[in-house]
């Protein structure tokens, strides 16, 4: 496969996962974070898609479209390592993490911390949508979408 065609099917599924969230699961209260904002289209779908929630991104450095500048304090910068230790216990309904680079030996070593950040993160109910797999005990892998290939992008239920 391209790496044109694997970009764009990572973006559709990131979509697809998104909207299915939105449409179809019934979300706690609390808010929506975005681990890893990047250049900020998934930050902008978020904002979109759930506007009615505080959506906090984090990032090492802001690196977004200006337009896409998030209110004070929604701005996390650092190490998502240790900066989203501040979010854990806060009740998220939704935690979006893209935060994989294609490496296996970097991805395995996000993988030390990221899937129990998350669940941490997470108000019971809530859910998680990832690029990198979230293997967690308190992390329910959700069925995947028809639209979404195999190992491309992941969503959870925290029990
Ligand atoms: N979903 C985003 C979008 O739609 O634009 C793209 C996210 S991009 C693939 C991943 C981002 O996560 C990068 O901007 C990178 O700097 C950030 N990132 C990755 N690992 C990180 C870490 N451990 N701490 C802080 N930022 C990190």
């Amino acid at each position: 496969m391209s790496r044109l065609d694997s970009f764009i099917n990572r973006m559709s599924a990131q979509r697809d996962i998104l909207n299915h969230v939105r449409d179809v699961l019934d979300l706690p209260d609390g808010a929506v974070l975005e681990v890893g904002l990047g250049n900020g289209r998934t930050y902008s779908h978020l904002r979109e898609n759930f506007s009615d929630r505080r959506v906090v991104a984090f990032d090492r450095q802001f690196a977004a479209h200006k337009t896409l500048a998030p209110a004070a304090g929604d701005f996390i910068e650092g190490e998502i390592r240790e900066t989203g230790q501040t979010f854990v216990g806060t009740k998220a309904a939704l935690v979006h993490a893209d935060i994989g680079t294609g490496y296996a030996d970097k991805d395995a070593i996000t993988l030390q911390w990221l899937p129990d950040m998350v669940a941490g993160m997470l108000a019971e109910g809530g859910a998680a949508v990832s690029g990198l797999p979230l293997s967690h005990p308190q992390l329910e892998e959700l069925p995947r979408l028809p639209s979404v290939e195999e190992g491309r992008y992941f969503y959870y239920r925290k029990t």
